[in-house]
């Protein structure tokens, strides 16, 4: 057969479409997504038999291929993962993961109407940020409260509100960059703010301050090192002598707290977190925090603090733009709400519970993830249990080691790169650490409901081309 024979036997997109074939995936699929399929498909035939080859062409035969190209196409780009790094709060694999109640909440509102700007018992307009105020104050002690869509634009807000054109006398020790363009001195200029340093890296003294205060001064600001730590020869200012500053010249105190905890984690183990409820005690005028750090809720900035400041922030036409979706409402209100009772928060928010369990229930876990591995690939791998370190992530904690639990995996007849390759291009994608010449998959991130999947993605990546 010539080359153009075979080329003239290759079926038209239309016929595929009109197949018995064509019909389920039109039924089942996208009607772009089913023809550009088709149409990558019949391109490829042409490609082989223009090379010299022979394919089978009949609709029949190329329906697989077609099926597998349309699987591809109708995936989701945004899709879940298993975390085996042990990175809890890891900001590239979406941060916190949000609790049942939160989850369970976004749905029950999300599907219908709600009365997100409306007051039922009155029957009339309402303001969106009412429904969660009352439970942030309770937990906090402050106030009043507002939220905005992430912690950086918490700080842009507070900076519009109270310091366009002013001058923000911050620590040289305190001028961080949280990842990416968060960067304190951008985010000053960014709001007009003028960014007044004072002190230096390692060393910051009250009188600094003092001497910095000018009539022009719009916001003393205190800045949580989250993702960093100044050790050795230092000293900062606490935050309730940086108030008794801001009290005698009459300036506003913000803390800008980062991750902002609100259960203390000391009897953990956890130190150098301060909680919210800490920092409103020690009088700062406004704190400000991340929804989705350690508070383990969904992406958001919490603002709260003194009710005649949050009022002028409500009333900044700004918030507009960074305003909070529903959903996030939903899923924030359920999770402040778990936090109302301490011991269900430890067991019930996920990123809370990740970090404080019993090292022996990660112990148990990795055993289990273990020995389910073993039964189905012992033969393709040599498998133990590891201790290791986890990290919190999200630039928080930065110098708290999380001991940990991981099961090694070293394959035969594979590289350990290729492993780690297979694992993560696996359905769902499984996210591990090679360490020497193991991957190590880290039980503290590993949902018990997701060991399942996890084995069976292992056991796939192990299996293939061996
Ligand atoms: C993380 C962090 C931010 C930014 O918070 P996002 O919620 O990520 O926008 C700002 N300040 C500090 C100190 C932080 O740790």
């Amino acid at each position: 057969m010539t080359i153009q024979e075979k080329l003239s036997r290759l079926p038209q997109v239309n016929e595929c479409l009109m197949s018995p074939h064509g019909q389920k995936w039109l039924e089942s699929g996208y009607r772009r997504i089913v023809v550009r399929s088709i149409r990558e498909v019949i391109e490829s035939k042409r490609k082989e038999i223009l090379s010299g080859l022979s394919p089978d062409v009949s609709i029949d035969s190329i329906s697989g291929d077609i099926e597998h190209a349309i699987r591809k196409h109708s995936a989701y780009k945004l899709r879940p993962v298993i975390n085996a790094t042990g990175v809890v709060i890891h900001t590239n694999l979406g941060r916190a993961i949000l609790s049942d109640k939160a989850i369970a909440n976004v749905a029950a509102t999300a599907g219908g109407y709600s009365n997100l700007e409306y007051e039922i018992s009155r029957g009339k307009r309402g303001k969106r940020y009412s429904h969660i105020k009352d439970v942030i104050k309770e937990l906090t002690g402050a106030e009043d409260a507002i939220v905005v869509n992430n912690n950086a634009a918490a700080v842009l807000i507070c900076l519009d509100t109270f310091a366009k054109g002013k001058e923000v006398i911050v620590s040289r020790g305190e001028l961080v960059e949280i990842g990416g363009s968060f960067r304190i001195p951008a985010v000053m200029q960014a709001s007009g703010a003028i960014l007044r340093e004072v002190g230096t890296t390692n060393k910051t003294h009250v009188a600094d301050y003092e001497n910095a205060v000018c009539g022009n001064t719009g916001l003393l600001m205190k800045v949580h090192q989250s993702n960093y730590k100044v050790i050795g020869f230092t000293e900062e200012v606490p935050v309730e002598r940086l108030v008794a500053i801001g009290r005698d010249f009459n300036i506003p105190v913000v803390d800008d707290l980062g991750s902002g905890c609100l259960i203390s984690l000391e009897k953990f183990g956890i130190y150098g977190e301060p909680t919210v409820q800490e920092v409103i005690r020690q009088g700062a005028d406004l704190v400000t925090f991340s929804g989705d750090k350690l508070l383990g809720g969904p992406q958001a900035g919490i603002i709260v603090g003194r009710e005649k400041l949050i009022k002028k922030i409500q009333n900044n036409p700004m918030l507009r733009a960074l305003r909070i979706d529903k959903m996030t409402f939903a899923a924030l209100e359920a999770t402040f709400m778990q936090y109302l009772d301490e011991e269900k928060t430890l067991q019930d928010i996920p990123t809370v519970r990740m970090l404080t369990q019993p090292l022996e229930l990660i112990r148990k876990r990795a055993g289990k993830i273990m020995a389910s591995l073993k039964k189905v690939i012992s033969a393709r791998a040599d498998l133990k249990i590891v201790p290791d370190q986890s990290r919190a992530g999200g630039g928080s904690l930065p110098e708290t080691d999380f001991p940990t639990y991981a099961v090694s995996v070293k394959p035969s007849g594979m590289s350990i790169n290729a492993l780690e390759e297979r694992l993560r291009l696996g359905a769902p994608p499984v996210i591990a650490r090679i360490q020497g010449d193991a991957l190590l998959i880290d039980a503290r991130t590993i949902q018990d409901r997701e060991i399942h999947l996890l084995v069976h993605c292992v056991t796939a990546a192990l299996k293939n081309n061996i």
